[in-house]
This record gives C-alpha cells, sequence and structure tokens, in this order.
C-alpha cells in the first residue's frame, strides 16, 4: 500500500516537472518566434532575422539566455557573422517584432484618404496598407523587412477600404465615378 502511494506521488511529481518544463520551451519559442527588424552591428543598416526558436526553447531550460538566429536578410553571404545583433532582441524582445513595429506606426495615425484614426491592429483584421510621396499604394506584406524603418518615414498609412478603392479606381479609371476627397497630407 505505502510503495503504491510513493510510485503515484513520484508519477505525480515527475508529470509537474514535465508539465513545467514544457510551459517553459512553449514560452520561449512565443516570446522568440516571428520575423525581427534589428540594426546589425556591422553595417549600422536595418537587417530582418528570425530567432532559431528551438535553440532558445532547450536554452531556456539551462537558464541561459542565449539566443541565436535562424534566418537573416544578409544571410547567406554573412552567415559567419557573430550574431551580436541577438542583443537587441533579448533587450527589446517586444520592439523588435516585425508585426509589433506596424502595429505601433499604425496606431493613431489617420487613413492618408478617409482620416479614419487607426487603433490597434488585431490579427485577424485585413491587413491595411501605405502609400508613398508618388501616390503609389503598398500591401503591407510586400514591404522587405530590411526596408522596413526607411518605409515607414516615408509613407502614409492607407485603410483596407481605401486600399481597395484606390486600387480598383486605378485599375478601371473608365468604371470610377470621381467624388470629392478629403484627402489627409496627400494632394
Ligand atoms: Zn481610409
Amino acid at each position: 500500500m505505502f510503495s503504491q502511494i510513493f510510485f503515484w506521488l513520484l508519477g505525480l511529481a515527475m508529470l509537474l516537472v514535465a508539465g513545467f518544463v514544457i510551459r517553459k520551451a512553449i514560452l520561449a519559442v512565443v516570446h522568440y518566434r516571428g520575423l525581427r527588424v534589428v540594426t546589425c552591428p556591422e553595417t549600422k543598416e536595418p537587417v530582418g532575422v528570425k530567432v532559431d526558436t528551438a535553440h532558445a526553447a532547450l536554452a531556456s531550460l539551462t537558464d541561459t539566455s542565449e539566443l541565436r538566429l535562424k534566418a537573416c536578410t544578409r544571410w547567406p553571404e554573412r552567415q559567419d557573422c557573430d550574431q551580436n545583433c541577438v542583443l537587441q532582441i533579448a533587450a527589446n524582445p517586444d520592439s523588435t517584432r516585425y508585426w509589433n513595429i506596424l502595429v505601433d506606426w499604425y496606431k493613431g495615425k489617420p487613413c492618408a484618404y478617409c482620416g479614419t484614426v487607426f487603433g490597434k491592429l488585431e490579427w485577424s483584421e485585413r491587413k491595411p496598407a501605405m502609400v508613398d510621396a508618388q501616390q503609389n499604394l503598398h500591401e503591407w506584406l510586400e514591404v522587405l523587412p530590411q526596408n522596413l524603418p526607411q518605409i515607414l518615414e516615408t509613407h502614409k498609412p492607407v485603410c483596407w477600404n481605401c486600399y481597395i478603392a484606390q486600387s480598383f479606381r486605378r485599375q478601371h479609371p473608365d468604371l470610377v465615378v470621381e467624388r470629392k476627397y478629403h484627402y489627409i497630407g496627400l494632394k
């Protein structure tokens, strides 16, 4: 009877430890997954990178915060670099995330065409677009991560509805009846 209870308790303890370990590894994967934009220490220019999340998960189990990259827009040419940019990710895991940079950029800004002010973007929403000084429209996914900081300085946000309307207007000018538009910052 006593030995049965002992084995039950031992099994429970092992399950708890396994649960703790798995949870820690999953949290590390969630924390470091996704595309990021950092400044390359070598060139001082922006680069797009991805953290090796499998390695980050293993490192979290040994209580080391060591990170390494799985991909970089400067690879394969500079695949042998010392990956010092991971220090930026370790110091700012949220603000280096490509998605978060875009969310922060849109938030509180008006659409360049209709003036609707953007709130916090959600994954499930249709992704907005952007427009440059020559009024060329760009989809969000077109932007290469290494170009993102410069794009955000020179473009204005465009909501999904205006992106579709403007794209249609440009593709089928003969089918569009012009009405007065309230441009925000555009002529
Ligand atoms: Zn709009």
